[in-house]
């Protein structure tokens, strides 16, 4: 196996040209659960750890720019204020060793439909910077970016640069449903994100489809509905609900069957629309 260490965001890009079958690694969290359980193994690996632009985050024109390579822990510790959807999230992903290494950028390249980034990426919005070194930048939002179990949108010699995400304007939340409380793979997840500037919700859905989605009919039903102004109407939260159970496309398997995982994301989607409304009723009141 070839063992491949750009130092730059430019030698990293070459190497990919000219090595498309390389497995690029970053935290190597999945990569190397994968090598050492011979799911695969690849010809050559393509080492990004050396690459510092990765390791990044910055407000690029009043949008976090975050490289591909920051781990869970500083998403947590560093941008939970302009990002507390995605800061959630990370803060349920495996154990502090798995959130020192871990990236978001890794989550994106290995596109389980259980990843936990996905549902407040989708929520937020969030644009997937990839590059290649003969196309240059394309900038893809994170709703087209899956595309199957385990697919992306990444061409053989693309690489994942960052992730654009809005600062949040309004409350957020993140809900995983797992067998306990840490180390675990999410049964179902489900993330929230208020737009009140915009009257709109944004939705994310985790582990109940092929792949991370939102639940389109949902956001349209609350951008018609909701009163931005008053309490949440129990009939319209129990609405939403059954809207994103309908938008979810689960499997059974060994984590949850398909049945119990459609009624779980109808109660994620009801229970954080409610902690989002009631913080965004009370900030309103302060
Ligand atoms: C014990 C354990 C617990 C875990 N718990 C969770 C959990 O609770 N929630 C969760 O979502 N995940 C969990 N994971 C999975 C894993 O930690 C995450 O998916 C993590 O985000 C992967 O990041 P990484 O940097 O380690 O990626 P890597 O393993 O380095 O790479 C992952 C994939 O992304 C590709 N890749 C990496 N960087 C780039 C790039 N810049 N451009 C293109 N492709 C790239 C790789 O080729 C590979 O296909 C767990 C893993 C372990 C071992």
């Amino acid at each position: 196996m070839d063992f491949l260490r750009p130092t730059t965001w430019a030698e990293a890009l070459a190497a990919k040209a000219e090595r498309p079958d390389a497995v690029p690694i970053q935290g190597g969290t999945d990569v190397m659960v994968e090598i050492n359980m011979d799911v695969r193994r690849p010809a050559a690996l393509l080492d990004l750890n050396r690459v510092a632009e990765l390791r990044e985050w910055a407000m690029v024109d009043g949008v976090w720019r975050v490289g591909a390579a920051v781990p869970y822990t500083t998403v947590i510790e560093e941008l939970g204020g302009p990002l507390p959807g995605l800061a959630q999230a990370a803060r349920t992903v495996g154990s502090p060793q798995i959130r020192n290494r871990g990236s978001v950028g890794g989550n994106l390249g290995a596109a389980s439909p259980a990843g936990d980034s996905h549902p407040p990426l989708l929520a937020a919005e969030a644009v997937v910077e990839v590059e290649s070194r003969g196309r240059g930048v394309r900038m893809i939002p994170a709703a087209d970016f899956y595309l199957g179990v385990k697919r992306n949108a990444l061409e053989p010699d693309e690489l994942i640069r960052a992730v654009h995400v809005r600062p949040a304007t309004g409350p957020q939340y993140f809900s995983k449903v797992g067998t306990r409380n840490a180390m675990v793979i999410a049964v179902c997840s489900f993330a929230v994100a208020l737009h009140p500037h915009e009257r709109r919700v944004g939705t994310g859905i985790g582990s109940a489809a092929p792949t991370p989605r939102r639940a389109f009919e949902a956001e349209e039903l609350l951008a018609r509905e909701l009163d931005w102004t008053a309490p949440l109407d129990p009939a319209l939260a129990r609405r939403f609900g059954e809207l994103c159970a309908a938008a979810a496309a689960p499997i059974d398997d060994v984590r949850g069957t398909a049945a119990y995982r459609v009624h779980a994301v109808g109660v994620l989607a009801r229970r954080t629309l409610t902690w989002a409304w009631n913080d965004h009723l009370g900030r309103r009141a302060a």
